[in-house]
């Protein structure tokens, strides 16, 4: 088949991409590295739009929270990735979270079936001279790409971290130690495993923590700086002996029942807690929320089973360290993601310098209908920037500080500010404005 444009990268965005692309009839060619024998670090199969760490796609609440949001203006533009995700979803109390491989096998069937996309298991090494093209190859391009991209921008890609959360099998879980709550448990979620810790366990933990082995950093690797919402638990722990109790071991909320006493019959907060959400649909594996570390495997394992209710643990996958790498997008590229200096060249994905999974995914299907408008000779108007999804894109192509650039999540940061309404509604009063301004654009572009 000759495709009208190439997509290199089948991970969220490069799929978003392809079928927003494909469900318009255009001839789309779909490449991706993973299938050849070849694979990124952080990647562990070969299907489509694979979730390399944790399997949330954080808040679903659309009424107060921008990535909530985001989710709602993506399945009003009828998302792959958010279709997937209603059919792979797992319990995550208010939070989205799916079953990874239910989810991958989804998005790639889904592409499949489009009769007009061809899916090809191949590793691009080097930018098209002309031809459109969609770079999606996220945070872990592969070297020679890496090294074409840096050629035809001529600025130095930045590096920075992402560390990976270990996951524990259920069945070695103690649940006679630990118990299933959500924070400020009502009775009707109890989507997490709680590990209590005692003052003493903490500090014991903690201690382990900042003295443990970690992985030792490479030259290149110096002074980079950290994936914001994935900061190893290790590194959190060396800013504070309290670090890690207002943060992914925070104990509020979690009355532990195996501590009830008459005075307490709901029973006690634990000094600490250590908690677990759900990973597949089965409930067979477990991630540990905020546990992205870089401690060495052997370690992993020793300090992690002092966890009260983990002395058993057995480990379906451990945590790790990898690189990322994104472009300096507010300088390189124009409103429609193209590289200035090779308009053929549009980027998608956490390669923009978005961060996240929905953002990337986000970015993804922008491109797609960027890329539609643009094949079949419209205009492409950009949505709202008091949309989540104008926010975002604002804030890549041109908002953000070109010398401070850092990959960003979606937040109502990003949103033009509302001063006059009072503080407390208006989180609201952001979603409300996005959801009322978000519909001529839809009509416009007919999506
Ligand atoms: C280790 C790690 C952990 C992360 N954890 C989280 C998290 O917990 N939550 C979160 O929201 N975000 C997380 N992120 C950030 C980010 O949201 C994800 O990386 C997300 O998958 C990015 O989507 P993408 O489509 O841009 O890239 P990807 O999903 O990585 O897709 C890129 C695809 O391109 C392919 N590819 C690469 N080079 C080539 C080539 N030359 N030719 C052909 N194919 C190629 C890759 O195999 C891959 O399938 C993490 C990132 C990393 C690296």
């Amino acid at each position: 088949m000759t495709h009208q444009i190439h997509i290199i990268g089948g991970g969220l965005a490069g799929s978003e991409a392809a079928w927003q692309l494909g469900r318009r009839g255009f001839k789309v060619r779909l490449s991706e590295m993973r299938g050849t024998g070849e694979r990124s670090p952080a990647h562990q199969g070969d299907g489509l739009a694979e979730l390399v760490c944790s399997n949330s796609f954080r808040s679903d609440d659309h009424e107060k929270n921008a990535v909530g949001l985001l989710h709602h203006e993506m399945r009003q533009c009828d998302s792959l990735i958010m279709d997937a995700a209603a059919k792979a979803e797992v319990p995550a109390g208010s939070a989205l979270a799916v079953d990874r491989e239910i989810f991958s096998a989804e998005v790639e069937a889904r592409l499949a079936a489009l009769p007009n996309v061809e899916i090809v298991r191949e590793r691009i090494d080097a930018l098209p001279a002309d031809a459109p093209v969609i770079v999606a190859t996220g945070p872990l391009t592969a070297e020679a790409l890496a090294g074409s991209i840096g050629k035809a921008t001529g600025a130095d890609s930045l590096a920075f971290f992402d560390a990976i959360a270990p996951i524990v099998y259920r069945d070695t879980i103690d649940m006679d130690v630990c118990w299933m709550a959500s924070r400020w448990d009502k009775g009707e979620t109890k989507d997490y495993i709680n590990c209590p810790m005692t003052k003493d366990q903490y500090l014991a933990f903690h201690a382990g923590l900042v003295a443990g082995e970690k992985t030792a950093f490479k030259e290149w690797e110096e002074n980079t700086p950290y994936f914001d919402g994935c900061m190893p638990i290790e590194v959190m722990a060396e800013r504070g002996i309290d670090t890690l109790r207002f943060g992914p071991m925070k104990p509020v909320g979690l009355d532990n029942p195996h501590w009830a006493t008459p005075e307490h019959p709901n029973g006690r907060w634990a000094y600490a807690v250590v908690q677990l959400r759900q990973d597949n649909n089965l409930g067979t594996i477990w991630n540990m929320v905020g546990f992205q570390t870089k401690l060495k495997h052997a370690e992993q394992v020793r300090l992690f089973r002092t966890i009260p209710g983990l002395e058993n643990a057995e480990f379906a996958r451990l945590g790790g360290l990898h690189r990322n790498t994104f472009l300096n997008s507010p300088v390189l590229l124009d409103r429609t993601l193209r590289l200035k200096t090779a308009p053929n060249v549009r980027f998608a994905g956490q390669i923009t310098g978005c961060e996240g999974y929905v953002e990337s995914a986000a970015v993804g299907l922008m491109a797609g209908l960027m890329a539609s408008a643009e094949l079949a000779g419209r205009e492409w108007q950009a949505p709202p920037r008091t949309t989540a999804m104008g926010a975002l894109l604002s804030h890549i192509t041109g908002d953000a500080e070109a010398e401070t650039y850092q990959p960003m999540n979606v937040n109502f940061g990003l949103f033009p500010p509302l001063h006059d309404v009072k503080k407390k509604q208006r989180k609201e009063a952001y979603t409300e404005r996005a959801k009322a301004e978000i519909v001529p654009w839809l009509e416009s572009m007919a999506v």
